[in-house]
């Protein structure tokens, strides 16, 4: 066993009973960073984490087989709605910034004015300066800084000369990387120990300070009585019976979409929880250059145009294994069989948009079942982001690239065709091929207890010692990536503990 994890789960045969001051749910960006902070002030922590540890050298080098070890359900999680669409999640100690892209974004100032606006009481408990101070250590601790020239690849540099083309604002993605070579596999764990994720960086200080790291251990239940919240239960991945009862707080930290349906299970459903649900939906589209681009090497994302954040959209350069690019291509028979022997001529662009849609999550008989609908709006900005998509390719020197909007030209060569699609392009939700990474806002924070779950302090509103860390708390989406913002409000959870 490594030295980061106390017991392993899939080793616990017989019940397992411990006891702690505070017990964590989780152990992605929201649990390390609450932990962490806990622990340094000597607190006894318990995290407990569903998923396993995996070392750098172990991960697995195709996009299928690290989804089938690190991913939850292998990738493979649905949410249903106008425009059915796979959410993605890590499940592994360190949780979902073990396979994430290391990109690193600051609380945007204007979502805050607008959280505060909406609750004055929230802008007061948690003052954008301290969201500020939190980050500011945090990113001194995950080495953030913009990605370097020499290992962005081809992918990430015609993005820049694309972007320059257009007149449009872009910068190298500031990522939580040391030493990074640039070999693109972000998204399946990195091999060589660069990305900065939680199972190297924040875990490992919380372990040092004396908090017990427990793998392998889905937690079913928050138990609580009149007095408040006092453990945990759950089960090992050997199939023992798991609890720990905690003198000071429960925190659950298990991701907008496992966090609700944890206080559901447990019977624990006042106030909106569950319902809320925002996200950033993606799409994406393929160019093809003349010249070698090797999508797949380079910083698998290093390079972002931000100059259409005010149409809700925020551009970045995509890396994927083969198998994954392959499926992204257009046709079929010889024409298919053409594109696949020029696969290292694509290049692969994302964008991501900031919804209005919302959705719901409920525990399901196998599992969580989501509920997610695009607006009208939301629509048009997948519309308008393929547009952009495939005009900073074709200025970066693509010669075509594929939409991928039925009823729309299958390939565009002339960026006067990419404009057509604001008049052109289908508005069926269904026409566009989208995917969730960032989801928000389950079990929402604010001083109305009748329209929110937790309080600004993250505590539940009818359970005492039951905290909220993860970004299940967000009020609302971002509109950028939201990993630091997740550990900052967490860390600021752990200091409402403290207090
Ligand atoms: C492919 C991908 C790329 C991304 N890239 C970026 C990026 O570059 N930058 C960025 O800012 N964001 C990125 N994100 C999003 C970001 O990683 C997440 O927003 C963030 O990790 C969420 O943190 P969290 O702690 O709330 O949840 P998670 O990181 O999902 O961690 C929750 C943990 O809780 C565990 N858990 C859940 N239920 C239970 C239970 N019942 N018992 C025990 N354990 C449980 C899970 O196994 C998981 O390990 C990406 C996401 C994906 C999927
Ligand atoms: S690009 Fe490669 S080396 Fe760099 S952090 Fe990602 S996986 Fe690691």
């Amino acid at each position: 066993m490594s030295a980061l994890v106390h017991l392993d789960g899939r080793e616990v045969r017989a019940t397992l009973r411990m006891s702690a001051e505070v017990v964590v749910v989780g152990s992605g960006p929201a649990g390390a960073a609450v932990a962490r902070r806990l622990a340094r002030d000597g607190v006894r922590v318990v995290v407990l984490e569903e998923g396993h540890h995996v070392e750098p050298q172990d991960f697995e080098s195709t996009g299928l087989r690290a989804m089938a070890s690190l991913y939850r359900d292998m990738g493979t999680s649905i949410a249903f709605g106008n425009s059915p669409m796979p959410y993605l999640q890590g499940r592994a100690v360190g949780g979902t910034s073990v396979v994430n892209g290391a990109i690193c974004w600051n609380f945007p100032k204007p979502v805050h004015d607008a959280w505060a606006q909406a609750d004055r009481a929230l802008g007061e408990a948690l003052p954008f300066e301290a969201i500020t101070r939190a980050e500011t250590e945090l990113e001194a601790r995950l080495g953030v800084h913009p990605t370097e020239e020499h290992v962005a690849g081809q992918k990430n540099l015609l993005m820049a000369r694309g972007a320059d083309a257009l007149g449009v604002e872009h910068r190298p993605i500031r990522r939580n990387t040391a030493g990074c070579l640039g070999s693109g596999r972000c998204l399946q764990g990195c091999p060589h120990g660069a990305k900065l994720s939680m199972d190297l960086t924040l875990l490992p200080d919380a372990v040092r300070d004396g908090a017990q790291l427990v793998s392998g251990v889905t937690v079913t239940h928050v138990l609580s009585d009149a007095r408040g919240a006092y453990g945990v239960r759950g089960r090992s991945a050997a199939g023992a019976q798991v609890e720990v009862r905690a003198t000071r707080a429960v925190v659950l930290a298990a991701s907008a979409i496992q966090t609700p349906v944890l206080l559901r299970q447990s019977g624990i459903s006042q106030g909106p929880v569950g319902d809320g649900l925002m996200a950033h939906p993606g799409v994406s589209v393929t160019g093809r250059f003349d010249t070698v681009v090797r999508n797949f090497v380079g910083a698998t994302q290093g390079h972002e145009v931000t100059g259409f954040r005010p149409e809700g959209l925020k551009l970045e350069a995509l890396g994927f294994d083969l198998s994954i690019l392959t499926s992204r291509l257009p046709g079929v028979g010889l024409e298919l069989a053409r594109r696949v022997a020029e696969l290292d001529q694509y290049a692969v662009y994302g964008a991501a948009i900031r919804a209005e849609g919302t959705g719901k999550v409920r525990p399901g008989p196998l599992g969580p079942l989501v509920r997610y609908d695009l607006t009208e709006e939301d629509v048009r900005k997948a519309r308008r982001g393929v547009r952009r998509l495939g005009e900073v390719l074709l200025a970066a020197g693509a010669t075509e690239v594929y939409p991928g909007i039925p009823g729309f030209d299958s390939v565009v060569r002339d960026p006067r065709r990419m404009a057509a699609i604001d008049d052109e392009g289908s508005l069926d939700p269904k026409a566009y091929t989208m995917s969730m990474t960032h989801l928000f806002g389950t079990a929402r924070m604010g001083s109305d207890r009748a329209h929110c779950v937790v309080g600004p302090d993250f505590q539940h509103h009818h359970v005492d010692r039951l905290y909220v860390a993860d970004s299940s708390v967000f009020p609302s989406n971002l509109g950028v990536n939201p990993q630091l913002p997740i550990m900052a409000l967490a860390h600021l959870c752990a200091e409402r503990i403290l207090a």
